[in-house]
């Protein structure tokens, strides 16, 4: 993915507005704000925070169409070890980790740099971890309408090791499943081929 310096998207009206808000913020928190090190922290912090939550703005459905290609392959896809950078909507602090994606065609399969930028489309919002998992899930069920489809993130959440409970290496699993992979051989086949990766 560009560096966020390259995007060219940024709504000015916005992105002033945040920043705004960030120096108000920064204020309040007991800073300088006009200190050297501090004068362009608010746009670079707005500028982040809206590159951060590009999800919003970006249609994961038109990413997979858009590599959709007629096959008879009929076996298990894999795309495992996928980063995950998020952030979760009750702190607005990063969660992070790896997606594990599979799914069994049924006639189609999609370029493999796609599933990537899906989990990206729905990870750059503020999520939780179920959901983001889910939608990742709906979203290529619906659109591939794949024999099957599995997703499982593991994540650590800044929000559980910097604040609160300080539970520092705690790692939350979620998963999905739909069709072939909610019978449990399909389904102990691909935990099998992930779990090298989990801890
Ligand atoms: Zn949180």
């Amino acid at each position: 993915m560009a560096p966020y310096r390259n995007l060219e998207e940024y709504n000015l009206e916005v992105t002033s507005e945040v920043k705004d808000r960030y120096s108000k913020i920064i204020s309040e928190i007991g800073e300088d704000v006009s200190r050297d090190g501090l004068i362009k922290t608010p746009e670079r912090a707005a500028k982040a925070m809206l590159f951060l939550t590009q999800g919003y703005k970006q249609d994961a459905v038109e990413i997979l169409k858009s590599a959709m290609f007629k096959e008879d392959y009929d076996d298990m896809v894999i795309i495992k070890d996928i980063e995950l950078y998020s952030l979760c909507e009750h702190h607005m602090l990063p969660f992070f980790g790896k997606a594990h994606v599979a799914y069994i065609p049924n006639g189609h399969i999609v370029g493999l740099s796609k599933i990537p930028r899906v989990v990206d489309v729905f990870a750059r919002r503020l999520q939780v971890q179920e959901r983001l998992t889910h939608d990742i899930l709906e979203c290529i069920n619906n659109t591939l309408k794949p024999q099957g489809v599995a997703v499982v993130i593991e994540a650590s959440h800044m929000c559980m090791m910097m604040r609160g409970v300080q539970k520092q290496n705690s790692v939350t699993t979620t998963s999905g499943f739909r069709g072939q992979f909610e019978k449990i051989e399909t389904r102990n086949e691909f935990l099998k081929l992930i779990s090298s990766d989990l801890s």
